[in-house]
């Protein structure tokens, strides 16, 4: 289905990006893999995937909290790809403390990577999509780009501004074959979920146990984590046809969070 499409997908060495970049290759994309992680671990999930998938598997090491090493990453693909065809804006941090203790570098850290970064891989991704009349734009926001948490400041005004800039983009290109929307999971259980667990206990004077119980999935009226599977097959949908006039949606995926 997505045979002869080229997709980034920036964090994806890990968690949600890392299922959404199977499924693309399973369906038939071309790859860009990028994150941290340790370089052997990383190629043997590059050649892994080239191997089963039969499809071409990069990797791109650029920290998506620096433009510059963007602009080089985009380089790179344009020399080899001419451009990428879908764009999963995935990579992000999180850190838990109230806003008096919250500490700037951490504020600024979130912000360039779960939002400043969308801005420059958009701009650097659309005049190839825009050339070729067809483009995906998939945006990792989160519940928290619809509701708040307490401690999470940075986060929660990262992903709103996610919310705000997928509806900016997507009314840019609309007329162009290019959709632009904005994923919000709910929790989902991956290292960025497992780590925040001792910082919360801290914040909220609870143990990790409470705060698995009583924090993350008192949030989800279904109790449930939702699964890396149920986001990749979302963000799978959005890059077909049949999601074509899906665009500048912000999408809840969250077992009835944001219904509260
Ligand atoms: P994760 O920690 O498993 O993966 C994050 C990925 O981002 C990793 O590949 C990491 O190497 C990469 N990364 C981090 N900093 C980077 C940088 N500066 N440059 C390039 N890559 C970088 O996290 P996850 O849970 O899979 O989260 C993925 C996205 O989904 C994030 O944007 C997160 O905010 C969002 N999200 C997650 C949850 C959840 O419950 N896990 C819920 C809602 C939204």
């Amino acid at each position: 289905m997505l045979a002869g499409k080229t997709a980034l997908i920036t964090g994806s060495t890990s968690g949600i990006g890392l299922g959404i970049a199977e499924l693309f290759a399973k369906d038939g994309a071309n790859i860009i893999l990028n994150g941290f992680g340790d370089p052997s671990d990383i190629e043997l999930l590059r050649s892994g995937m080239e191997e089963k998938y039969g499809v071409k598997v990069r990797f791109q090491g650029a920290d998506v909290s620096k433009a510059a090493e963007i602009e080089a990453m985009f380089g790179a693909i344009e020399g080899e790809f001419g451009g990428i065809d879908i764009l999963v804006n995935n990579a992000g941090i999180q850190y838990v403390a109230p806003i008096d203790e919250f500490p700037p570098a951490k504020w600024d850290a979130i912000i360039a990577i779960n939002l400043s970064a969308s801005f420059h891989t958009i701009r650097h991704a659309l005049p190839t999509m825009k050339k070729r009349h067809w483009g995906r734009i998939i945006q990792l926001a989160s519940a928290h780009a619809l509701v708040a948490s307490p401690f999470k400041s940075a986060y929660v005004a990262a992903k709103h501004g996610i919310a705000g800039l997928t509806k900016t983009v997507a009314l840019e290109v609309a007329e162009q074959g290019i959709t632009v929307n904005a994923i919000c999971p709910g929790y989902v259980w991956t290292p960025l979920v497992e780590k925040q667990v001792p910082e919360t206990a801290k914040a909220r004077g609870i143990s990790e146990e409470e705060v698995i119980k009583n924090v993350l999935l008192a949030a989800q009226p279904t109790k449930q984590f939702v699964t890396v599977e149920q986001i990749a097959a979302l963000a799978g949908f959005l890059t077909s046809e049949a999601a074509a006039s899906i665009t500048g949606s912000i999408l809840p995926i969250d077992g009835g969070w944001t219904a509260h």
